[in-house]
């Protein structure tokens, strides 16, 4: 049987990131870049006043004390937003908002603190003539043109997720979109006899199917975009009529769960094959030992087990990585921390992945079990915020002894 390492090394030999299109950029937040991002301008274009003050000739300025200050003659007014037309001289100033262009020959800027006036009056022209009570060094208050970037520098690299912060500078280039890695169409369907829809009451023997929409959410968290095809019945057709549904909806991963497995009605396999081919349906792991990965008309399958907590661990180890290489993102590992065990594990040999609470004591982390193991045991996933691994080969691990530990909720990107 294959290891869950070789399992997904066969899977994402199948992948490669998506084509791309244009999204407005306030949209473009958790996208994906799929082209560098060139600055269209410097930043700032051209020099301007980090203060309200009074733009000079740093030199004029180099006697300047409190006990003995410096006068300047104040020649006028530049407001943010004006070309100036003029010119500092020797003795002179021109009086500057922050964020003013410099006019030509001022090389420094004294803030309105550090001269005579307490403050402009709003609306008010300059006064005539400032003192100036301590001195400036050239450049001072002065942000340059391109100190910032540079017109033609590369400021975001092509696979970078968009942020938030990342939005503004876009919009100082000018650009009202970005083109980003398409996101992928997840066509997500159950299958079962005994499954009824979630707005419906199961009645003897029935349950509802909540593995659509789990997985539906883990498409979303994970970058894709879900299309819901809902029940099919355990019968090779009814299957595969769906199977054909997803096909027709251009998608490019399709995503079953239940029915991969030995019973009597497992007839997932089957309509795969008819129309398709699976690579393998078994990886040495638990939960979730039956999972399928294949194609169905050329379009890449995953058949997830049917148990509501197998399928959820099998989509984390096996379609996450999938959805991160197709929606062109770099880093597929799920984010890892070594944690002590607080209480003994057991295992029954096979490569697990326990539900557990980590949390931080000290500079250390320590893990518990979130509660049962039983893979349809979906309260103890509520509760869990990490998945313990516990190696292939371990029936038991003791306390106190260190183990792998993924976070579920922590962000791919950064560790
Ligand atoms: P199977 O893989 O078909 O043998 O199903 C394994 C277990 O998962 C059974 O207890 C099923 O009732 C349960 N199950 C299958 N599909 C779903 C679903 N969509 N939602 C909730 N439980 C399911
Ligand atoms: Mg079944």
């Amino acid at each position: 049987m294959l290891s869950v390492s070789e399992a997904l090394t066969r899977v994402l030999s199948n992948f490669q990131p998506l084509d791309s299109e244009p999204i407005p950029i306030h949209s473009a937040v958790g996208r994906v870049l799929a082209r560098p991002v060139r600055a269209t301008l410097n930043l700032p274009p051209f020099p301007n006043s980090s203060m309200d003050g009074y733009a000079v000739r740093a030199d004029d300025t180099r006697l300047a004390s409190e006990r003995v200050p410096t006068a300047l003659t104040v020649v006028g007014d530049v407001p943010a937003g004006v070309k100036p037309t003029l010119h500092v001289r020797p003795g002179v100033a021109v009086r500057v908002m922050t964020g003013a262009h410099l006019p030509d020959g001022a090389d420094a800027v004294v803030p309105i603190e550090a001269t005579g006036v307490a403050r402009s009056v709003v609306n008010g022209p300059p006064p005539a003539q400032i003192v100036i009570r301590r001195s400036v060094d050239r450049g001072a208050y002065v942000r340059f043109v391109g100190e910032d970037v540079q017109a033609g520098e590369v400021v975001m690299e092509p696979g970078k997720e968009v942020r938030a912060y990342d939005v503004g500078v876009l919009a100082a280039f000018g650009l009202t979109e970005v083109q980003v890695v398409r996101r992928p169409r997840v066509a997500v369907l159950s299958t079962g006899d005994e499954l009824v829809e979630v707005d419906q009451a199961p009645g003897l023997g029935q349950i509802r199917d909540s593995n659509s929409h789990s997985l539906a959410a883990l498409v979303n968290k994970y970058g894709g975009e879900p299309i819901v095809l809902g029940v099919a019945r355990d019968r090779v057709e009814a299957v595969s009529e769906k199977l054909r549904a997803a096909v027709d909806g251009k998608t490019d991963l399709i995503v079953s769960s239940a029915g991969v497995s030995v019973g009597a009605y497992d007839v997932v396999k089957a309509a795969v094959e008819a129309e398709g081919a699976l690579d393998f349906w078994k990886v040495s792991m638990r939960p979730g030992k039956p999972v399928a990965f294949g194609n169905f008309r050329g379009i890449p399958f995953f058949g997830l087990p049917g148990n509501p907590v197998s399928a959820i661990v099998c989509f984390e180890l096996f379609v996450r990585p999938v959805l991160r290489v197709m929606g062109g993102r770099q880093n597929v590992s799920k984010p890892t921390v070594d944690a002590a065990l607080t209480e003994s594990l057991q295992s029954d040999g096979r490569e697990s992945y326990l539900r557990a609470v980590v949390t931080k004591e000290g500079d250390r982390y320590i893990a518990r079990s979130a509660g049962g193991q039983g893979s349809n045991i979906l309260s103890a996933l509520v509760n869990a915020n990490a998945l313990v691994i516990i190696p292939e080969g371990m029936t038991e691990v003791p306390a106190g002894s260190m183990v792998k530990a993924w976070m579920l909720d922590w962000p791919e990107e950064v560790f």
